[in-house]
């Protein structure tokens, strides 16, 4: 069991999207709390430099998983979960935190190609994953977390955010329906996780006039994203929480 500087010490923790962005933030933090992180991402460079990261400040070797969450074979779940099991056994955490924007426009003019492809990734994929880790979270010796990542357009719609408005909503079903299933009969929690606006190449991309040295870096919320992996948030289940709100309230704490 971890102490307080790593309390998540001993922990096997997967973090998607781990080669960019937020994900590669949460994976460092999580990893300098003494995880060994799984880095699950599409762009194997990417994961390497996340890795590299990690191996350069001394912490518990990272393993890289390159894998396509757009992929529509139910098998390569199951791969990619019996490689997990057969060098790690369990899983501690799981930090869903992949997706893509896809296309900002109206619904009556959103194309139907990027719209299957925003569901694919940032709703089925996030499915068939979550579908075959949940035995390996079962087998954690302690307690387990499941963080969900929505958006504020995932909790109340908003023109013009189209399919990954949807798939946020999508998402939030996810962790209720996941959340309702896992309490009483196992040790996982499952909430999900507003980071609001970070300053990664998804908000440039959604934001293009808007200067980035405006808006807060990822490392400016990974006490939520700590808080919420670690053993100290065990009784918080099946919510829909704001990672700057989250921060205020560990701050005044
Ligand atoms: P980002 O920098 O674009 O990172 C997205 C990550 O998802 C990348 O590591 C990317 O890796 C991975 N990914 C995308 N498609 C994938 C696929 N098919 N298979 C596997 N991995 C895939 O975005 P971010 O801002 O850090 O976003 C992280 C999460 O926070 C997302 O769920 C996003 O919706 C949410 N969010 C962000 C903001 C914000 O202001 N930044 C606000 C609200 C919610 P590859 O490029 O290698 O595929």
């Amino acid at each position: 069991m971890g102490n307080t500087a790593t309390p998540l010490s001993d922990r096997v923790i997967l973090v998607t999207g781990a080669g960019y962005g937020i994900g590669r933030t949460a994976a460092l933090t999580y990893a300098r709390a003494g995880a060994t992180v799984l880095l699950l991402g599409r762009t194997q460079q990417a994961l390497n430099d996340t890795y590299d990261l990690i191996e350069a400040e001394g912490l518990p070797q990272a393993a890289v998983l390159p894998f396509d969450l757009e992929e529509t074979d139910e098998d390569k779940f199951i791969e990619l979960a019996g490689l997990i099991e057969q060098h790690f056994g369990h899983l501690d955490g799981v930090l869903m935190n992949a997706g893509v924007l896809g296309q900002r426009a109206p619904l009556e003019t959103s194309h139907w190609e990027t719209w299957q492809k925003v569901m694919q990734i940032n709703v089925n994929g996030q499915f068939a994953l979550i579908k075959h880790l949940i035995p390996l979270l079962r087998k954690a010796p302690a307690d387990a977390s499941v963080i969900f990542t929505s958006s504020s357009v995932g909790r109340a719609g908003r023109a013009y955010w189209g399919a990954y408005a949807v798939s946020k909503f999508a998402t939030e079903g996810l962790m209720q329906v996941l959340a309702e299933e896992m309490e009483n009969t196992s040790r996982i929690r499952v909430n999900s996780l507003n980071p609001g606006g970070t300053r990664t190449s998804m908000r440039v991309a959604a934001y293009p006039a808007e200067n980035p040295a405006s808006v807060p870096e990822a490392e400016s919320i990974m006490p939520a994203y700590l808080y919420l992996m670690s053993p100290a948030s065990v009784s918080v289940h099946g919510q829909a929480l704001n990672a700057r709100d989250l921060c205020a309230g560990l701050n005044a704490e």
